[in-house]
């Protein structure tokens, strides 16, 4: 680890399934880590392993190096860098946001302007990699803005990610990762649909997955989520309300630039479906039930 490293200090607002564990890769890193959650026992979680107790987001940020928010959507993260007592009215002292929530570009960039105009700089860096990358410090992080400021966030964002890539101005990032999650939703839809039809054929699902991750129709999500909805568990990782609202920002980005994506407008309705039978705070492989009901199964 570099001394300038070692030295670093962050403020780390939202300690949720992700952001716990990001906030640890950083304090492993040998960073002074302030944190703030409105939950008080994840704040207080981190406190017993050495991080600073912050009582506000402006609190675990005012004398670091930088502010990191991992929010669940763009009003939450709005709310805390635009708020009466927010992040721009109260900037960390290196004048650096980071935002590795997945939001919406528009406002990321929105967000940019209004910051830029305080002499703040603000970086859009949403991950992939789901609680384990977020666990192991093996997430990909895509992040937009200023390549000063990519420059400066980089011993953070190399704490928490091995494939830390800048790929353009102020909410490219935020688009790069809604690229991401329209290929993994339709990718979970597909699983489904193999699964669902090779359970009507008769076929063992167990091997079944384990032939086609043998050839080309392999994925992350056939590896990770596939054993899951074969054996009917839905205990989350990444939430099913979470895809859905990325789903959302995927088809809002995409009718405002006249993009048809048929496949993510069907993928987004089997979410909705998912939601309005209560699997909301489910994992994504509960997406397997919209086919159950669709195929009268109730074993999943
Ligand atoms: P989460 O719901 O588990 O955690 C969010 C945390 O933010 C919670 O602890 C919540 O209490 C806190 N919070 C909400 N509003 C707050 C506020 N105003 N001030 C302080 N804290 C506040 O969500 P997550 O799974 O950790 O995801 C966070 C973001 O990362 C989301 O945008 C999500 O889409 C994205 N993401 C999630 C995954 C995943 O697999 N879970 C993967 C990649 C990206």
């Amino acid at each position: 680890m570099s001394q300038s490293t070692a030295l670093s200090t962050v403020g780390f607002i939202g300690l949720g399934t992700m952001g716990r564990e990001m906030a640890l890769n950083l304090m492993k890193a040998g960073m002074t880590v302030g944190v703030f959650d409105v939950r008080r026992e994840a704040v207080e979680e981190l406190a017993a392993l050495g991080a600073y107790a912050a009582s506000s987001a402006a609190d675990a940020a005012r004398s670091a190096d930088a502010a990191i928010t991992m929010l669940p959507n763009t009003p939450d993260v709005e709310a805390v860098v635009l708020g009466e007592h927010g992040l721009l009215a109260n900037p960390p002292a290196g004048r650096l946001l980071i935002d590795m929530s997945t939001i919406a570009p528009v406002a990321a960039r929105r967000m940019h302007a209004q910051c830029a105009a305080q002499g703040i700089e603000y970086v859009d860096a949403p991950v992939s990699g789901g609680p384990i990358g977020a666990k192991n410090a093996t997430l990909t992080i895509m992040a937009g803005g200023t390549a000063q400021a990519f420059e400066t966030a980089l011993p953070f964002f190399k704490a928490m990610g091995t494939t830390v890539t800048h790929v353009g101005a102020s909410g490219a990032g935020q688009t790069v990762k809604l690229c991401n999650q329209l290929i993994c939703g339709i990718n979970i839809q597909a699983i489904c649909e193999a699964l669902a039809l090779g359970r009507a054929s008769g076929v063992d699902l167990k091997q079944l997955r384990e032939v086609l991750m043998g050839g080309s129709a392999a994925s992350w999500m056939m590896d990770k989520l596939a054993p899951a909805m074969i054996d009917g568990e839905v205990a989350a990782g990444f939430r099913i309300d979470l895809m859905l609202k990325d789903l959302r920002l995927v088809q809002e980005q995409a009718h405002a630039l006249n993009v048809p994506l048929p496949a993510s407008s069907l993928v987004t309705n089997q979410y909705l479906d998912a939601v309005a039978h209560g699997e909301g705070r489910n994992g994504n492989q509960a997406l397997f039930r919209v086919y159950d009901r669709m195929t009268a199964q109730t074993s999943c």
